[in-house]
């Protein structure tokens, strides 16, 4: 019972200086978000002890009475608000998800399809040396070099020439919606099932801000902690038919011992997930990347070779494209982090340089609707981050109107006296 800054002097500053780190900042990283403190309460709770292998009702542990609760409340949850007919709550994480997904419904060396990796595709949708790209064979669809859309006549062209048992559909980045009817149509006339992986825009869905995937797809995928603002984990949904494979492919296939903790995390949120103030926070979320977006494409940034792939953002990212600009996607992060705001860099599809340097970022609003921004701060923001990406800039400048921001709205308010 001793704490841990009297236990663990290092780890215990490791922890002090990154809340100091999030809360002086900007957070931009599209895949991240700020996990509310009844979620962090679950995750950081004493259900971490637990081994809980099974499932409710069905456990090869004792004393899992109360663990199978907070299974249940997570399992219902989620089906209730995504409206799926099963749920398996247990994966570790959004790539565990997608390796159980495979593990249930193919076999290796059977063709998976799935984005281009350099289009804006996830590593575990066929990247070479990912499980997935080792274990299947792999047929890629890209976007359209013009419009940088998925162009669905070219997805059924190489699904009709490739014949995959599985069709990938999802993004870790793409600023639009895809058409997941007319996914379904393809893997329809070839016979292929069709996982849509909803990772970053799983919260969009919940708030029935995005066309939902479950009425078309045979299994879904997600992370819970990017727009859904949850812990760190991944959640699978299926139609029923699926139901016992997906479970046995997770536990035993894939995992042991689920992370009682994660799930207890998730049943939060999922609960989070389906109230007013989740669903106003994402409506923030997305006129917030449409303001960064108009701000990166006014006559300045143009002028500065600063453009936006497919010129705007119906979701909660914008795609900076800096194939023109006299920084390279390196240099932009670098100059926006001196300036306070974390971002990646991202290629953008047909990049030029190599993927350590790339010719993009990848800009993300839900951590900062997660603080409290509005549409006025996300102007200013976006102001901030056109500046920056001016060749000539006055950082300090910048990074003093990000301070403000920052200061403005606290992050974790009281944390230490939780
Ligand atoms: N799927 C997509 C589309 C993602 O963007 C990501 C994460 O970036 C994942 C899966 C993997 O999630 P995790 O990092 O939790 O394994």
């Amino acid at each position: 019972d001793r704490p841990l800054a009297e236990v663990d002097p290092e780890i215990a500053e490791v922890l002090e200086r990154e809340l100091g780190r999030q809360r002086g900042t900007l957070e931009m990283i599209a895949s991240e978000n700020f996990a509310p403190r009844a979620v962090l309460e679950a995750q950081g709770s004493v259900l971490t002890n637990k081994y809980a292998e099974g499932y409710p009702g069905r456990r090869y542990y004792g004393g899992c009475e109360f663990v199978d609760v907070a299974e249940e409340l997570a399992r219902e949850r989620a089906k209730a608000l995504f409206g799926a007919e099963h749920v398996n709550v247990q994966p570790h994480a959004g790539a565990q998800a997608n390796a159980a997904v495979m593990h249930a419904l193919i076999r290796p060396g059977d063709t998976i399809m799935g984005l281009e990796l350099a289009h804006g595709g996830h590593l575990t949708h066929g990247m070479k040396i990912n499980f997935s790209g080792r274990l299947f064979d792999v047929a890629t669809y890209g976007v359209d070099e013009r419009t940088h859309l998925v162009d669905m006549d070219r997805v059924r062209e190489t699904a009709l020439e490739r014949r995959p048992k599985l069709i990938i559909a999802g993004w870790s980045a793409y600023a639009r919606h895809l058409d997941f009817a007319a996914f379904r149509a393809v893997a329809d006339e070839v016979g292929a099932l069709l996982m849509v992986d909803m990772a970053h825009f799983a919260g969009l869905v919940a708030a029935g801000l995005h066309p939902s995937p479950v009425p078309y797809a045979d299994v879904v995928t997600s992370t819970v902690h990017k727009t859904l603002a949850g812990p760190r984990s991944g959640v699978i949904l299926c139609r029923a038919e699926h139901a016992k494979k997906i479970d046995s492919a997770v536990f035993p296939g894939q995992q042991g011992g689920p992370l009682m903790h994660a799930v207890a995390a998730k049943a939060v949120a999922f609960k989070i997930a389906a109230s007013a103030e989740f669903r106003e926070r994402q409506e923030r979320t997305l006129r917030g990347a449409k303001a960064v977006a108009a701000a990166l494409t006014t006559d300045a940034a143009r002028a500065a070779g600063v453009n936006v792939i497919t010129g705007g953002t119906d979701v909660h990212l914008v795609l900076a494209d800096l194939r023109e600009s006299a920084l390279d996607g390196q240099q932009a992060e670098d100059r926006l982090h001196e300036a306070g705001i974390t971002v990646n860099r991202n290629a953008v599809p047909f990049d030029p340089r190599p993927p350590m340097v790339t010719s993009g970022l990848r800009i993300g609003t839900p951590a900062l609707a997660t603080r409290g921004f509005d549409d006025a701060e996300f102007a200013e923001v976006g102001d901030v981050i056109a500046a920056a990406l001016q060749p000539e800039c006055d950082v300090a400048g910048l990074r003093a109107r990000v301070a403000d921001l920052a200061e403005r709205f606290p992050l974790y308010p009281g944390l230490e006296e939780w």
